[in-house]
């Protein structure tokens, strides 16, 4: 750090008088108040980074923050136990108490550092285990409120009746098919949706699903949200994986993980997670167009993460775009079903351990 001081300029900034200089935050300047500078000058050694545990920077200056995407620290102006702060950089602001906003640059930098470090670790997660779109879409409805393994149990009786069909759903009975999908729980509720959702294709695809898909995805997106029992989740669900449209799903492990990264709180909209995703991974389609990963890709690792055998859904070819948002949430599914749990966060051996806040 103290190889940085000599490259360090001291001007005016309006009345107030601030250093900027490059002091290890990816290169790019930031400012800190001149008490700083002088401390700095007087004593460069006292200015310690410790990424990983700012309560041992005892005798810094500045506090230090890892702002999460493990290569970057930010040096905050303030002596110890003095009131300044507020400081920021290009990444994100760090108050008195040292909590970071991450600017929106920075939350999706972050994202496509998760999804690279994770599709490292894991490999291709073969999401979603279903033989045909439609059982896509009984997933979807079934996966409401209630965890996977119950949802295979349902999907395992509907299959052995022969009722994991369009054409299965339309002529079972309701009874029928609320005692087959009972497993996933809600069965009475998940039942009716059920044979809404192919009394809604009937009437305005002609039973088609491939005439529902064609449509245009925000209108697609539209029609679905607005058929009973249907919220984002599902909507997006049966979008990105039964009909390949490039949407990211959030789930609850989504914004579980991103509230104790500090990157967005776990009530945060839908629609503010979907569009940070989004946006953090459009740039990442090129690439896996150019590296071949759009479906079909064996299994790298085993079933590491939360990943399935590839089945004929998961390897469909798609576009680049939809094979990451796939990929991500299959990712993210590996994540919250192994380390980060509700009631307890599995840290020490998950891969996004190093990206984790100070605060945690
Ligand atoms: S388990 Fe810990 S390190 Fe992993 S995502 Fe959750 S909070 Fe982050």
């Amino acid at each position: 750090m103290a190889g940085t001081l000599p490259k360090a300029l001291l001007f005016a900034v309006g009345e107030k008088q601030c250093l900027r200089g490059d002091i290890n935050c990816h290169l790019k300047l930031i400012t800190v108040p001149v008490t700083v500078v002088l401390g700095l000058i007087a004593a460069p050694e006292r200015l310690r980074v410790v990424p990983r545990n700012p309560r041992q920077m005892t005798f810094c200056f500045g506090q230090v923050q890892n702002l999460g995407c493990g290569t970057c620290t930010l040096v905050t102006g303030g002596k110890r136990g003095s009131s300044r702060g507020g400081s920021a950089c290009d990444r994100g602001t760090l108050n008195n108490e040292g909590h970071v906003t991450l600017r929106a640059g920075a939350r999706k930098h972050q994202i496509r550092t998760y999804y690279h470090v994770l599709f490292q670790a894991w490999g291709p997660q073969h999401w979603w285990p279903a033989q045909s779109r439609f059982e896509v879409v009984v997933g979807a409805y079934l996966t409401q409120n209630t965890a996977w393994t119950n949802v295979e149990k349902a999907l395992a009786n509907l299959r052995s009746a022969h009722l994991l069909s369009l054409k299965g759903v339309r002529r079972a009975s309701l009874t029928e098919l609320e005692r087959l999908i009972r497993p996933a729980g809600y069965f009475r509720q998940k039942a009716k949706r059920l044979k809404i959702f192919v009394a809604f294709l009937d009437r305005h695809y002609e039973g088609s699903l491939a005439k529902l898909f064609a449509r245009p995805t925000e209108k697609f997106r539209e029609e679905l949200l607005n058929l009973h029992g249907i919220g984002p989740e599902t909507a997006d669900s049966i979008l990105l994986y039964a009909g390949n449209h490039p949407v990211f799903v959030v789930d609850a492990y989504t914004r579980r993980m991103l509230a104790r990264h500090e990157i967005l709180p776990e009530k945060a909209a839908y629609e503010e997670i979907r569009e940070l995703f989004e946006g953090a991974l459009a740039p990442l389609a090129q690439s896996v167009a150019d590296s071949g990963e759009a479906g079909n890709q064996p299994l790298a690792a085993g079933f590491a993460g939360a990943a399935h055998p590839p089945s004929a859904m998961s390897t469909t070819k798609r576009t680049a775009l939809a094979q990451v948002y796939n990929e991500m949430h299959g990712l993210i599914v590996g994540v919250g079903k192994n380390y980060c749990r509700k009631s307890q966060a599995r840290c020490d051996e998950c891969p996004l351990k190093k990206f984790l806040p100070h605060s945690h």
